[in-house]
């Protein structure tokens, strides 16, 4: 029976590793997202950054065309402001950041960065000026360097050392056995949600983009957590444009505009006091979340 169950086991391992190749490979399909719907045009130029001022107008969006999500959605974010879009699963949130990363085409309206059509201008040039911190991060299986400096190709170690200090997390690199080099992602050293949050936002540090975009965890996290990833989210996004999909009041309460959204429009706006005084949508969002303290999507999704 010995023999029989040893062949089993090892297969077993064998398929765990390769199942984890796969999820590697498809996280990094999504987060580098294989460009399937949408190709530049002919010529078309590099987006040019001014302070970074992000506007949807009048969007409307479908990923099937016979099923309208998104419903004409409007909204600004002067650039280097917050704005936080909040509502009920299925209202279209994460929809609002996979468009701008133009994952997909808008099908009315447009967005606009600085004024230029997103879809006038290289995706290359796009994409390199948002960065996204994703709400469960997924690093590659290399090493915490490696995982850095990916976010500029070219970067000196003294650049990739400065992000991680910026972060929080170059004390912390500094006491792992091999420093810099040391492994990590699932099949290296396992790092806590924060930790590699802080990977990540060191990351998006040395990108440096212009535009920030949060997609909020939504299960519960411990106070300290909570704290720790509140501090380096406002932290990273000082000075930048940043758009959250959010579920903590936290972050919600320091946005300069709260857009409530439900079934594909805008159905609220304003700020957080001035919203939970009119006493409609959104303040029974919030007394709903205070009583079941949770967010009000209960199962966490990525981008
Ligand atoms: P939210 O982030 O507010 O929970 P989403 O923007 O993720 O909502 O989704 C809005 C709607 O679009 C949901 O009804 C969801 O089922 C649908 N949807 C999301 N992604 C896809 C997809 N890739 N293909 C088809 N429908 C999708
Ligand atoms: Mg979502």
């Amino acid at each position: 029976l010995l023999q029989l169950y040893q062949p089993l086991n090892f297969f077993g391992v064998v398929y765990r590793e390769i199942k984890q190749a796969l999820i590697d490979v498809e996280s990094m399909v999504t987060l580098l997202s294989v460009d399937r719907e949408v190709a530049d045009r002919p010529g078309a130029p590099a987006l040019a950054v001014a302070g970074g001022e992000l506007r949807f107008e009048g969007v409307e969006f479908g990923y099937d065309p016979r099923r309208p999500i998104l419903k004409g959605v409007g909204f600004t974010v002067p650039a280097g402001r917050t704005v936080a879009i909040v509502g009920p699963s299925g209202a279209g949130k994460s929809t609002i950041g996979r468009l701008l990363f133009r994952f997909y085409d808008v099908s009315g309206g447009r967005i606009l960065i600085d004024g230029q059509d997103i879809r006038a201008v290289t995706q290359q040039s796009l994409r390199g000026a948002i960065g996204i911190v994703p709400q469960d991060t997924v690093l590659f299986n290399d090493t915490v360097y490696y995982n850095i400096a990916y976010g500029r190709p070219g970067a000196t170690p003294a650049q990739v050392e400065q992000a991680a200090r910026l972060a929080h997390i170059h004390n912390f690199i500094m006491a792992l056995p091999d420093g810099y080099q040391t492994t990590v992602g699932e099949r290296g050293l396992k790092l806590s949600g924060g930790e590699k949050q802080r990977v990540a936002i060191a990351r998006t540090i040395l990108k440096n983009p212009a535009i920030l975009l949060f997609d909020e965890a939504t299960s519960a996290l411990d106070t300290h957590t909570e704290r720790e990833i509140q501090a380096n989210l406002r932290e990273v996004s000082r000075g930048r444009t940043t758009l959250v999909i959010a579920h903590r009041l936290s972050t919600v309460i320091d946005a300069d505009e709260i857009l409530v959204m439900e079934a594909g429009t805008v159905i609220e706006r304003g700020r957080h006091m001035e919203l939970l005084s009119r006493g409609g949508a959104y303040a029974a969002l919030w007394a709903r979340q205070q009583e079941s303290s949770q967010g009000p999507e209960p199962v966490p999704e990525v981008l």
